[in-house]
């Protein structure tokens, strides 16, 4: 997946191309075993041989022609759905040839309209039925048929089956590969949705989701906010790159100290959120306190000395909020109260600061 948006112009002639390259596979193999359908009818009939050449040349170029042909055009969804009514007209123009003789008939319209309405819907279904009667009328007037056969000779019974029994079998493994390929994009896409760009932890807008949907659970839950330092001096003195790899060091090292049962977002420039599903106040002050002792001992990115300080504002859930914002308000308050407080500890709210701050430093 591209890291940048393409031009529309030149996303939609991609989208163009891959359509082609998606039919190319099955047109080839559609006409190599219709064309053997085909050729058994037409094989029972006073066929000419001009018809017999048209007959050969279709089997061995067309599908390549039509590639080609929606390749290097200059819309090749446009090219394409072009050789997908071409593709209809010439099945309407065999089933005269073949005298209409009822099964491979059958086959050859089946297949086609299969093609038409997994790639354009209804609309499509039903341009390419205008299509195959158009070609069946040209079939007709330069062919005149005689009366349709009803009951296929063993022959025909027989060299229609590959076109019966493979095609459909191809054209569901093609669904289903692109169903697979669609479906693994769209893991992709919601990760992306969800994740921050910098450090791969939650984006603000789903880690507050989060918040949200445990607030009305039964489990207890504590949320803790955490900000860096003076982490402005690290970007006034070192630069903005180094800044950036500092933020990552932090992510990375709340990953390794949190694991997956936590919950982490980056919940601002240099601020950070924690969500500790299952777990109380007591517990998570334990954990955090763990945390901010192992910040300090971390390897910084150089040329940094040692990693900056956080500090840290807790709020455990409870039953008297009315909503989320209530609970990351009080968190808030507390980082608030623990940065007045000279930094680099953490604190509680709803508790006095100078009871239950941890000075750390
Ligand atoms: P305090 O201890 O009060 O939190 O001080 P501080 O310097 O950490 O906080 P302040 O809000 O003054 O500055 C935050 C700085 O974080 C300012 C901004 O340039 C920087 N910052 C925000 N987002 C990014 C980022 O994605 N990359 C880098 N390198 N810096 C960022
Ligand atoms: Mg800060
Ligand atoms: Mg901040």
């Amino acid at each position: 997946m591209p890291d940048t948006p393409l031009d529309p112009v030149v996303e939609k002639r991609l989208r163009g191309i891959r359509l082609a390259r998606r039919i190319y596979a099955p047109r080839t193999l559609g006409l190599l075993i219709g064309g053997l359908c085909i050729g058994s009818a037409l094989h029972e009939l006073p066929t000419p041989p001009w018809v017999w050449t048209l007959w050969a040349l279709q089997i061995l170029f067309w599908s390549h022609l039509a590639y080609w042909r929606a390749r290097y055009h200059a819309s090749p969804y446009h090219a394409e759905r072009w050789n997908l009514g071409a593709d209809s007209l010439l099945g309407g123009f065999w089933t005269a040839a073949m005298h209409f003789n009822v099964l491979p008939s059958v086959v050859v319209l089946t297949m086609i309209s299969l093609d038409n309405i997994a790639v354009g819907g209804i609309r499509m279904l039903l341009r390419g039925f205008a299509l195959l009667a158009a070609g069946a009328a040209i079939g007709m007037w330069v062919i005149v048929p005689g009366f349709p056969n009803v009951v296929p000779s063993s022959t025909v019974l027989l060299c229609s089956l590959p076109m019966i029994i493979i095609y459909p079998l191809a054209i569901g493994y093609i669904t289903y590969l692109q169903a697979r390929k669609l479906n693994r994009q769209k893991t992709t896409l919601m990760e992306l949705s969800r994740a921050d760009g910098l450090t791969g932890l939650f984006n603000r807008r789903f880690w507050e989701g989060q918040v949200a949907t445990h607030l009305p659970t039964d489990s207890p839950a504590t949320i803790a906010l955490l900000d860096l330092d003076h982490f402005k001096r690290i970007n006034d003195e070192h630069g903005h790159g180094i800044g950036d790899q500092t933020l990552r060091t932090l992510a990375a090292l709340l990953r390794q100290s949190f694991g997956d049962d936590v919950l982490l977002g980056r919940y601002g420039g240099e601020e950070f959120g924690l969500l500790m599903p299952s777990t109380t106040l007591e517990q998570a002050m334990a954990r955090l306190q763990h945390f901010q002792q192992r910040l300090g001992r971390y390897p910084p990115p150089p040329p940094l000395l040692r990693m900056p300080t956080c500090s840290i504002g807790v709020a455990a859930k409870s039953p008297l909020m009315m909503n989320h914002e209530q609970w990351l308000l009080q968190a808030d308050q507390a980082l608030y109260a623990a940065k007045h407080a000279g930094r680099n500890r953490i604190c509680v709210d709803g508790v006095p600061t100078s009871q239950t701050t941890l000075d750390l430093g």
